[in-house]
Formats: structure tokens, sequence, C-alpha cells
């Protein structure tokens, strides 16, 4: 899962960067209104949550999310805000945003948020499985065969994402987009390694692998129908 943090304080962008990506997202991060709103609209259909900053440099928080809602009415989008009166509020939902939250706040508050916009966005699904692995995105656990297996969280978010896209080829552009960020440096082996690590701990000996590779393409994890 991909977030776009737009926030021009660095420490607050710092703070939210690296508790996000303990977390197990893939974050990136722009510092002035412009950049925000070029990197929204670029990868529009990769990001799964916006975090807004109200008062920014070049572009303010509410023109940015006014243009985001031309192009895409479904991405959550989450003002965090130093304004605290209502009106102020009620504006920023009018503009198109989901949510809001006051500065200064908790992480565990913002966190929570954030998996209340996503089960949302997502009708509801928090247990996703194939054949006998099963992930539980509210647990942060896998299981194969119900025995629970240890992953990183790099590895986690790779399954899920293979999980959420049951059935269907899931090309590594799409793959690195949605798993990695920004600042991952285009080398396939990456993602290589990391197939490798999820067919060690989740394949069942003697029997083909769980994920397939689409020579070429990318991979798949097969549907249970
Ligand atoms: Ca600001």
């Amino acid at each position: 899962m991909r977030i776009l943090i737009v926030e021009d304080e660095t420490s607050i962008a710092n703070f939210l960067r690296d508790g996000l990506v303990e977390e197990g997202f893939a974050v990136d991060v722009a510092d002035n209104g412009k950049q925000g709103l070029q990197l929204a609209l670029d990868y529009l259909e990769e990001y799964d949550i916006i975090l807004l900053d109200w008062m920014l440099p070049g572009l303010n928080g509410i023109e940015i999310c006014r243009n985001i809602r031309k192009e895409n009415k479904a991405v959550p989008i989450i003002f965090l805000t130093a304004k605290d009166t209502v009106d102020d509020a009620v504006f920023g939902l009018e503009s198109g945003a989901n949510d809001y939250i006051r500065k200064p706040f908790s992480f565990e508050e913002l966190l929570a948020r954030i998996r209340v916009l996503m089960r949302k966005s997502e009708t509801g699904v928090v247990v996703f499985s194939a054949a006998h692995i099963e992930l539980n995105i509210e647990k942060h656990s896998v299981t194969k065969n119900g025995i629970p297996v240890e992953l990183t969280l790099k590895e986690f978010s790779l399954l899920e994402y293979f999980l959420r896209n049951k059935g269907t080829v899931c090309r590594r552009t799409r793959i690195i987009e949605k798993v990695w960020d920004l600042h991952f440096d285009y080398d396939n082996s990456v993602i290589d390694v990391y197939i490798n690590a999820l067919r060690k701990k989740l394949d069942e000996p003697g029997k083909p692998s769980f994920i397939t590779t689409i020579r070429g393409v990318g991979y798949k994890i097969e549907s249970d129908e």
C-alpha cells in the first residue's frame, strides 16, 4: 500500500514517513504544493491514501485536493491542519477531503484514521487467502496451513499485493509502483529476491510454487475457484 505525504515541515514529514514505513507502507513525500499535486496526479492510481497539509508553499492543500478530485473521486485524502475552527474543517471536507486531523496529533490516532479510510475504500476485507496461505491485515499476520509465518515488512506488503490481485497477472512495473516508493532504483533483481524469500517461507515442499512466474511479464497467484 502506497501513501503520499504533502507536508512542508520537515520534522513532521520525516516523523510520518518513518512511522508509516515501519507499518509496511511505501511512502513518498513532497515538501511543497506544486510537487505534491504533480506526484498525486502522476501516480493517482497507485496511491491508496494521501495526507495533505493545509498551509503549503506553492499551492495550498485545498487547491491540491480540488485538483485531485477532478481526476479521481476515490482516493482517500486526510488533511493535516493547524487550523482549528469548525468553519475551516468544514471547508476542508467540502473541498473533497475524507477526513482531517488537527496538529499536533499522535501517530496512533492518524494510523487509526488511515486504517478506517482504507477499510471503507476496500469494502471491509481484512483477511485474504489463497490455497494454504492466509493474510490478516489487522493482525498483520500470515499463516501457512494455519501455522504462523514470520515475514519482513516488504515481504508482507508484496504478499498482500498479490493476494489483493489474486487470479490476475501482477506486472513487475505495477508491483514496483505499489509496493516500493519513488526512491526505488529500478532493479528487477530486488523483486526476485523478495519473491524467492516468499516462496521459501510459504511454498509447500514438493508442490509447484503458489506464486506462478509469468515469463517476461510478472507473477500470479491462482484464485481458488
Ligand atoms: Ca505547512
